[in-house]
């Protein structure tokens, strides 16, 4: 049962409400390991359902799943020169093994590039065995310093989609058909609004030829990298000999994709959509959609209440059925615990729909339901139940996007400003700053040294400005691209 406490606001101290709610609500909680962390079921709810649309947008797509070991021989990541010195230090490392020490110490993978392209390499021998379309769901490591619930742990849940093509234009095709895949998931699923774009080269994934982001804007004004698709060209087929014949003849090295979302989204869902009284769940992704609150006063009433929820839960099943899996209900039949007391759990917990009804809501044959997004009520039929539910969770999912989405231009800052602004804006509420960039890795250093922003990616056409920056933000010269930069968790 969660305490009754005030959560703290959002405006108060935006990290302690994140914290908050992700405890709160019965997300995960923190581990006996340091940087580890439980994933509870309201948590792993969320993400099973990613997973399940997720899955179904890769098939759809025609990858299929595999699963390759958690260990990697040592040596594997030491044959893609960036990789390694990418990835190397936040390894952890298994040198022993049944109380002997190993020959070769294996590496707890970080991510699998080396594993599966070293396996690719004896799968493939002609272009008729191209493209390789795969995906595997799977747990990694990565030895952070600094650690936050979902957003950044030692061990977390992802999915890795690696595929092999015959040619760079076909890597190029997968690796942005991935992207697109992602925005859609983010923004049909999860309501969060996304802005697609490549990386510069000091952002690039260690060992690709580019690296293609989704970032997402946070509620305080900070971005999140919610998934990255890389065109990893053809250096792991170099370094694992990934070659096959070609339909001209001769021997040709494979190019590689590979991309990747993670549980981090659980917390990118939480930030931005919690508010502050907890979070908000997109029905789409909510364990449950519905909740319904019987209100009585006497043990009569309480018989007649729940027996008529008995048989609105069979109505609404009844409708589901012709719609099947879209209607998640459950009933909150605990006696002993005050209805108000039950909003304030399930409103914590992010239930999109409450449905409350008492014996003089029967008898008006209606009920209430409240939105969790907006507070708003409303008194339906019970006649009409299973459409007016439908109807209005497909609302709440529709303006929940189109909420987040005013958020982030509202906090998106275009057109032409100075650095000595720019530093304001940092310094300050922070926001998407669109600018020029004179493609320099020293601009982008010395900014990200002044004022911790960095380029989150060069946008995509339809992101970019009406009019392009012609100069760039921090030396003046003339603008290769126009980025977005921010502060990014
Ligand atoms: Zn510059």
């Amino acid at each position: 049962m969660a305490d009754d406490k005030k959560l703290t606001t959002r405006a108060a101290d935006f990290s302690a409400w994140y914290n908050e709610v992700v405890l709160r609500a019965e997300l995960a909680d923190y581990s006996p390991v340091r940087g580890c962390m439980v994933i509870r079921p309201n948590g792993y709810g969320i993400w099973e359902r990613m997973q399940r649309a997720l899955d179904d947008m890769f098939k759809a797509t025609g990858h299929v799943n595999a699963y390759f070991p958690l260990f990697i021989p040592e040596s594997f990541l030491h044959k893609e020169a960036q990789h390694v010195e990418g990835f190397a230090p936040e390894t952890a490392v298994v040198t022993h093994g049944g109380g002997k020490k190993l020959e070769e110490p294996l590496i707890v993978r970080p991510t699998s590039e080396t594993i599966i392209y070293s396996m690719f390499a004896k799968w493939v021998q002609s272009y008729r065995d191209l493209p390789l379309l795969m995906n595997q769901w799977a747990n990694v490591v990565r030895w952070e310093m600094r650690t936050r619930l979902f957003l950044r742990t030692l061990e977390f849940l992802w999915q890795e989609g690696h595929t092999a093509h015959a040619t760079h234009d076909e890597a190029e095709e997968e690796a942005r058909r991935m992207l697109g895949v992602y925005r859609d998931f983010m923004e049909g699923w999860m309501a969060m609004p996304v802005i697609t774009g490549q990386k510069t080269d000091s952002e690039r994934f260690a060992g690709a030829l580019r690296t293609y982001s989704c970032e997402a804007m946070m509620q305080d004004n900070k971005a999140l990298q919610a998934g990255t698709s890389h065109n990893l060209g053809q250096n792991f087929a170099r370094a694992f000999e990934l070659t096959f014949q070609a339909e001209h003849g001769g021997q040709e090295y494979a190019w590689n994709t590979s991309w990747g979302v993670s549980t981090r989204l659980v917390g990118g869902l939480v930030m931005t959509h919690g508010d502050d009284t907890g979070l908000r769940t997109p029905p789409l992704l909510a364990p449950i959609e519905l909740v319904i609150v019987p209100i009585y006063r006497s043990d009569e009433e309480r018989a007649t209440v729940l027996e008529a929820c008995d048989r609105i839960i069979g109505s609404l099943n009844e409708w589901e059925r012709r719609d099947p899996g879209r209607l998640r209900v459950h009933l909150d039949s605990r006696d002993g615990i005050k209805p108000g007391a039950k909003y304030y759990e399930w409103e914590l917990r992010g239930v999109p729909l409450r449905m409350e009804i008492g014996p003089r809501d029967l008898a008006q044959n209606q009920a209430v339901l409240v939105r969790r997004d907006t507070r708003e009520k409303r008194p339906v039929s019970l006649s009409t139940l299973g459409e007016d539910v439908a109807d209005l969770l497909a609302r709440i999912q529709e303006d929940m996007l189109i909420t987040a989405r005013e958020r982030r231009e509202q906090n998106s800052i275009r057109g032409h400003i100075d650095y000595d602004r720019f530093r304001q804006i940092m310094d300050g509420d922070g926001g998407f700053v669109y600018a020029g960039w004179c493609g320099g890795a020293e601009c982008e250093n010395q900014i990200k040294e002044d004022t911790k922003a960095t380029i989150r990616v060069l946008p995509d056409e339809e992101f970019r400005s009406a009019e392009a920056p012609t100069a760039c933000l921090k030396c003046g010269r003339p603008a290769i691209a126009e980025a977005v930069w921010a502060k990014a968790y």
